[in-house]
């Protein structure tokens, strides 16, 4: 039964504007599984080739150490620490996980070590896939096989922070691969019918709006399952601090990041699935942009605007 509007409660009406505006991971997951399905993050251990001498030692510029701020070290012990990051979102009433590798490159590691964690972490049996943080740089052939193979017992999904395709932004924010890198790395993916799921970061210092939009565009039109969308954020300790200090660039404000949001929406396919609208860095580093820091009143004026806008997943997709 369909119930009129005003009768709706807050958390049901910001899904049913999620489902009349965009395709969310949270109505994909309820499509999919019948039921709540909530993300574990764990911390396998790894490092960057950006960060331990291969390709640089001083990351990306804005990372403030791998993004895994809430994720729960595996410690070898996979069983363990899934039920500890089962203790986390207790009470919200899931029954299945995702279990996501979260922190630094979740693929740069030995083969063996990795087929040891993937292994273990997919035979636990309240795990119903498992997604992995990684850059296109670090998945060789070897290491695709094994996910291929994993993928026949429980969906793989590989998660790449791309953030941009312009070349300059990409220097800047010392990515250290290049784009054809990605596409070769997307194409084997898919090959092996592996979900994939890329990162895009919104406010990149230099980018106009259509540059972003662009990326966008480009990620939709790449055969990507999934996108999520960043904002970017200034962390304390970063080298994109002192930039920010300097006065070399400023930060967006919330009209501005829903306005590219929503030209970013309309230029994807409306069967991708929207993993994230905006990200929350950890508050206790936050330096800009403040608004951020709410992340309720973020969500809340972004699907406002949504409706306000009439926003359509895809209304300005060209493939
Ligand atoms: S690859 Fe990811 S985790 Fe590694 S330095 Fe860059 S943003 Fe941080």
């Amino acid at each position: 039964m369909r119930f009129p509007k005003p009768f709706l409660k807050q958390s049901e009406k910001r899904s049913e504007a999620a489902m009349t505006h965009y395709r969310s991971l949270n109505s994909w997951l309820k499509e999919t599984y019948g039921r709540k399905v909530y993300k574990l993050a764990l911390d396998g251990g790894f490092t960057c080739p950006t960060r331990d001498g291969s390709k640089g030692t001083n990351g990306c510029i804005f990372c403030a150490g791998g993004s895994g701020d809430f994720s729960i070290p595996v410690n070898d012990n996979v069983a363990e620490a899934v039920e500890m990051a089962k203790s986390v979102v207790d009470g919200k009433g899931a029954e299945k996980y995702i279990a996501y590798f979260q922190s630094y490159t979740g693929t740069y590691a030995p083969l063996e070590r990795l087929r040891a964690l993937y292994s273990q972490t997919i035979e636990h049996p309240d795990i119903v896939a498992l997604s992995i943080g990684t850059r296109p740089d670090c998945l060789e052939d070897d290491v695709l096989d094994l996910l291929a193979e994993l993928n026949k017992a429980k969906p793989i999904w590989v998660e790449l922070g791309l953030q941009t395709i312009h070349p300059e932004s990409a220097e800047y924010i010392r990515r250290g691969y290049s784009l054809d890198v990605f596409d070769d790395a997307v194409s084997r993916l898919l090959e092996r019918k592996l979900t994939v799921i890329v990162h895009m970061i919104i406010g990149l210092p230099g980018e106009t709006p259509e540059m972003m939009r662009q990326t966008a565009e480009y990620i939709g039109n790449i055969g990507a399952q999934g996108i999520k969308f960043q904002l970017l954020h200034v962390l304390e300790g970063t080298d994109l601090a002192k930039d920010y200090r300097e006065g070399k660039f400023r930060t967006l404000s919330l009209d501005e990041y829903i306005r590219i949001l929503e030209s970013c929406i309309e230029s994807i396919p409306p069967e991708m699935v929207v993993h994230r609208l905006t990200g929350d860095g950890a508050k206790r580093s936050l330096i800009a942009p403040l608004w951020s820091g709410d992340k309720k009143r973020v969500l809340n004026e972004i699907n406002a605007a949504f409706d306000r806008d009439q926003i359509v997943q895809g209304s300005r997709h060209a493939r």
